[in-house]
Order: structure tokens, then sequence, then C-alpha cells
């Protein structure tokens, strides 16, 4: 079973999906391995863009109860909307098919070209996660090959030194975003409170307060001007 949870938040300050009429622009698609990855990576610049609409995917654990209510009540904190896979998660992180893992990431975004996807770096953002180096290897094979339609692919930009401290925004030829002190705290918050993880916890000591991507265009080297729209409020 791919799909195992839909979450469509109710209300009128937030897109409704339902499967008839496409998001408004700018139209953002984040695809990451595990509910949580969303926010620590780039929760920050969903919270500088509540006009943006934003569909989040996570390809784990949508059959765990717990993360799966965290996650939704993640993704009321960031104004989102999203669903849940649920491929293998276990501890033994034994290889998944590039074919099964393109298949459910299909199976779970809606079929509208998007303005932007966002995801993880093919070496992942610490040391070190399977799951999400084969979910960036997915995306861009189907952003390559016109499967997900999209103007740009922005992924994450974090290393650890092999583990030797939590993982930090990559210095070099990296979209490079600093949070405010108001974001940084809403980020932090959705990490200790909506997900649960301690004050002195490594997902809250991973959440930096810079957030960096290595951006690429369809056809072509990084494009700054297109950057610079997608980041520019209405
Ligand atoms: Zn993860």
């Amino acid at each position: 079973m791919r799909v195992e949870w839909t979450g469509t938040l109710e209300g009128d300050e937030v897109n409704q999906i339902d499967g008839k009429e496409p998001l408004k622009p700018p139209c953002v698609a984040i695809v990451v391995a595990h509910p949580d990855d969303e926010t620590l990576w780039c929760g920050g610049l969903l919270l500088s863009h509540p006009e943006w609409s934003t569909f989040i995917v996570t390809l784990c654990r949508g059959e765990d109860f717990d993360r799966s209510a965290r996650f939704r009540q993640a993704l009321v904190s960031l104004r989102a909307t999203g669903a849940m896979g649920n491929l293998d998660d276990g501890v033994d992180q034994y290889p998944l098919s590039a074919k099964r893992v393109q298949d459910t990431i299909l199976s779970l975004l809606p079929k509208w070209p998007f303005d932007l996807l966002l995801t993880h770096a093919p070496q992942g953002e610490y040391t070190w996660h399977r799951r999400h180096g084969e979910v960036s290897l997915a995306m861009h094979a189907l952003w390559r090959s016109g499967q997900l339609q999209a103007k740009a692919l922005w992924q994450f930009a974090y290393e650890d030194g092999g583990g030797s401290y939590p993982p930090r925004p990559q210095s070099h030829n990296t979209l490079q975003l600093p949070l405010t002190e108001a974001i940084w705290n809403r980020k932090l918050q959705i990490i200790t409170e909506v997900y649960g993880f301690g004050a002195t916890s490594w997902e809250a000591r991973a959440a930096s307060r810079v957030e960096a991507f290595n951006c690429f265009t369809d056809g072509g080297p990084p494009n700054p001007a297109l950057e610079q729209s997608l980041l520019v409020n209405p």
C-alpha cells in the first residue's frame, strides 16, 4: 500500500486540496523521507512564506499513529497540506529500488506543475540515513525525465563533519537563508512542542538558524533571478 494517510486542512485561510483545482502559485512541493525533515531542513523557509501553496510529502511513517498525528499538526503550523507514505523505515535501512521510491512519490503528490521542488541531498544532511539519499535521487530522476514538472529544484545543503557535530549549512556555493529570531523560534517550537523532541535533543540542535540550499533550474545552472522571484513576498 502506497498512500497510507492524506491530510487536508480545513479553514478559509488554508488552500483546499480537492484534486480538481491546482494550487495558486508559487506552488511548492516538499518531498522528504520522514515527518520532521520538512521542519528541520526548510521549516524556516516555509514559515517565512505563508503566501506559498505548499504540499509536503513524507515517504515513511504513514502508519505510525504518533508520528502521523504530529505531522498533521506540523502541517497546520507550516500552513501546508500534505500526504504520507509507508515505505520501510526499519533500523536496517535495507535499500529500496529506485522505481519503488519514484512510484511512491508520484502516487502521493498532486499531478500539478510546481514552481519549486524541495528535497534531500544525495548524501543526505547528516551521517547517515539511506532513505534521504534515495528520495533525493528519485526526485532528481523524476524532475529530469519530466514526470515531475517544476521550474526549479532545491536540495537541502547541510553537513555534519562525518557525524562529528550537529548538521550545519554547507558554506560553499549554496543559497543561504538566515532566519529571523521569531521564525527560528517558531521552527524550534515545531520540533520541540509538535514533534516532542527535547530542548537539548539532536533534532533541536540540528534545527539550524541558517537554512541552505543547492539550487537547480530545469536544463541549466542555478538561476539567481528565479531564486529571488521565489523568495520575494507579494
Ligand atoms: Zn529523515
